[in-house]
């Protein structure tokens, strides 16, 4: 089975920064759009045998987080037909964050477990293409961030997740994924106390590991520092 390191030139860092606050509405489009940074990735492939330890690489390396967790859960739904666009975008389902959230996850979902839990993954890194053809569909900053600044997801630090049993039984949110409407909101309180309870256990503890949610999508978080994180645009490998 081959492994990926996707290493990043941390000399690009901050070269691109973020003024994009989830939640709120965009600065205006400029006429001309930003020039996008080239992308600072360049994958590297491991085997098993010499992946990295986590702990040496840097923070804003790319990784692919199944190589460093078997106790995650994945429903990637940009690789199916299964989402607000009705279309695959994804070639193959894989979840990549930069290393600092990948350790954020990781250090999460072991809470998650002592609770007979763990996170299941809706997307991860997004490449900034995909972001354009998102903006296409639903040209709307409350729930679709504009390509031109891009998205946190691009920048390898947000995550779209619920949480689910250890036999794979979703935990009750009060709506699917991407549904874009207020019971989504996590102001909105006409739920049942078990779907409010749920989506509290989620947030608060996403929280304590550096994680902020946006008020309209109860699945979306941002690691904090990863505003500052550039967006990039690389596609990751799928196996033949
Ligand atoms: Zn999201």
């Amino acid at each position: 089975m081959r492994h990926l390191v996707l290493a990043l030139c941390v000399a690009l860092l901050g070269a691109f920064s973020c003024r994009e606050q989830p939640g709120q509405a965009p600065d205006p489009v400029p006429e001309e759009p930003a020039k996008l940074p080239t992308p600072p990735e360049e994958p590297v492939h491991d085997t098993l045998e010499t992946l990295p330890a986590l702990e040496t690489l840097p923070d804003t390396a790319f990784v692919r987080l199944a190589d460093y967790s078997s106790e995650f859960a994945y429903d990637l739904r940009y690789a199916t037909e299964n989402n607000f666009m009705k279309a695959r975008v994804y070639e193959c389902p894989e979840c990549y964050t930069r290393v600092r959230t990948a350790k954020a996850l990781i250090a999460a979902n072991r809470e998650f477990l002592q609770q007979g839990l763990r996170l299941r993954f809706f997307d991860c890194y997004r490449p900034n293409s995909v972001q354009y053809l998102m903006w296409e569909k639903v040209p709307n900053p409350q729930y679709v961030a504009n390509p031109v600044k891009g998205s946190i997801h691009n920048r390898g630090g947000a995550v779209d997740l619920t949480l689910e049993t250890l036999e794979g039984e979703p935990l009750d949110m009060g709506t699917d994924f991407d549904f874009f409407g207020r019971r989504a909101y996590h102001d909105f309180t006409g739920l049942p106390q078990e779907v409010l309870e749920n989506r509290t256990l989620l947030r608060e503890t996403l929280g304590r590991h550096g994680f902020l949610p946006v008020r309209t999508e109860w699945w979306h978080y941002n690691l904090g520092v990863a505003s500052r994180y550039p967006v990039a645009d690389f596609r990751w490998p799928c196996a033949p």
